[in-house]
């Protein structure tokens, strides 16, 4: 992509409303516009790490078995009130009539609706287990829609839904779960922590928040420092292998956030040295909640002995729109993004820092076929901004590798490098920088 014809309208002023660096830094980006309080525009730079988020998000559930559909955001009340939640949810739900004065609203979440489809269709033990996801739009009217994506009211969600046919069968969907996201905040270079929690609305008794520490965050959370350099199951983690050990290992350490948090429990269990009380970012959160949709809703299987079975559920999200901030949160300097690799909207960028110079422009112009032709999403930078201001857009919208080429070091036949993430620079020969990068 040329920068020339791209979309990115750079901020120079830091927005006075960003509390927070990660909306200060999307909207200086051009990632981001707000529509409307909590609801936003996804701008070119910004959509596409979205999604690269949706996508290892998607990896992840598929690799675990879970099954992709697509359910609309808007469904019908009398649904809802089938489970008691219509009147339960309260001023959070978007509550919405049509032409026909029939009550529909904008989903917060999809437990009523995917249990009703499951009803429709599933009537024998010999279709369970099965786990059904959706990545799609959600509606939330937060009191207090703040933090740029991070608490939206119009935000993207992964939703998974689990069905088996008793509490030990929807441990292990939970279990599978539970690993999954291990694996999925990892892949995006982050450290999300299962943390025991409140089930809150969603009900239920079993309960894990996932957390990325951040002064930012809006949750407490006390936890046991050891939890922080426990090992990611690697890709090839047999889902249908026994996962107790790796659950038994996250879970045996202190992580709870502050709703559920047990003081004396704390101390004695964690030395003091290890205590670790600070804040973070719920990035994720799963449930086992048995049978609290199946039973008012009628999702009932017939079990191996024919006799009628309500099913036990459990349901697993994932703030996908809200993980493009927490990125921001732990990945950042003063002056910019640092995106790690597997979320970068480009792998590289091409500074040409001597823009109508015929050797800059046609060295340039090859470097950026060259890596083309090898796969390398990369943008070129062939504007006419001084050196100075191509430095400082690279840097602000956090590109992994940028690629100076400057006439000096090209008549040695080099450019320089620099990685993003540690500031490392080195010369190398443009050959050099395909074979690197390709
Ligand atoms: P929070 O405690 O932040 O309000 P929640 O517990 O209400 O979140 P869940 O019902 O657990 O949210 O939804 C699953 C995931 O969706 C959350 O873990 C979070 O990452 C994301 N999410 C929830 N509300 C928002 C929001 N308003 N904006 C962006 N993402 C959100
Ligand atoms: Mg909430
Ligand atoms: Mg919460
Ligand atoms: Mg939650």
């Amino acid at each position: 992509m040329r920068l020339s014809r791209f979309f990115l309208p750079i901020l120079k002023e830091n927005p006075k409303e960003a509390e927070i660096v990660s909306h200060r830094l999307m909207l200086r980006a051009g990632m981001l516009r707000q529509e409307a309080a909590g609801i936003y525009a996804w701008l070119p730079l910004g959509f596409k790490v979205l999604k690269k988020i949706e996508q290892i998000v998607r990896e992840e559930q598929n690799r675990a078995g879970a099954l992709e559909l697509l359910m609309p955001t808007l469904q019908l009340a009398d649904l809802w009130r089938e489970s008691g939640r219509y009147d339960a949810y309260g001023p959070e739900m978007l509550r919405i009539s049509d032409r026909h004065k029939r009550e529909l609203l904008y989903g917060p979440t999809n437990e009523e609706m995917i249990t009703d489809i499951f009803r429709a269709y599933v009537k024998s033990y010999r279709n369970l287990p099965l786990n059904l996801y959706h990545i799609q739009w959600k509606f939330r009217d937060e009191q207090r829609p703040r933090f740029g994506v991070m608490r939206g009211r119009e935000f993207l969600m992964k939703d998974a839904y689990s069905f088996d046919l008793d509490e030990a069968g929807a441990r292990r969907a939970y279990n599978k779960m539970f690993v999954a996201y291990l694996r999925t905040f990892a892949r995006m270079g982050l450290k999300g922590i299962p943390m025991r929690a409140e089930t809150g609305p969603i009900g239920g008794d079993l309960s894990h928040e996932f957390i990325v520490l951040a002064e930012t965050g809006e949750s407490g959370v006390y936890c046991d420092r050891d939890v922080l350099d426990l090992p990611i199951p690697p890709a090839s983690v047999d889902y249908d292998g026994d996962l107790t050990p790796i659950i038994k290992q996250w879970t045996s350490l202190y992580a709870a956030t502050e709703d559920v948090h047990d003081g004396a429990r704390f101390e004695a269990e964690v030395p003091e040295e290890r205590r670790l009380h600070t804040r973070g970012i719920e990035v994720g959160q799963i449930f086992y909640f048995g049978t609290k949709y199946s039973e008012p809703m009628k999702a009932l299987v017939a079990g191996p002995d024919g006799a009628e079975v309500t099913i036990h559920g459990g349901s697993y999200g994932v703030g996908v729109s809200r993980l493009a901030g927490a990125i921001i949160e732990a990945c950042h300097d003063d002056a910019g993004i640092k995106w790690p690799e597997e979320v970068a909207p480009f792998r590289a960028v091409i500074l040409n820092l001597k823009q109508g110079g015929s050797d800059t422009d046609a060295a340039c112009e090859q470097l950026y076929r060259d890596l083309l032709a090898k796969g390398v999403d990369v943008l070129y930078d062939d504007t006419e901004q001084r050196a100075g201001g191509k430095f400082a857009t690279a840097d602000l919208i956090g590109i992994p590798w940028q690629i100076m080429v400057g006439p000096k070091s090209l008549a040695e036949g080099k450019v320089e490098v620099k990685t993003r993430s540690d500031g490392a620079r080195q010369m190398m020969s443009p050959a050099d920088v395909v074979a690197r990068l390709g």
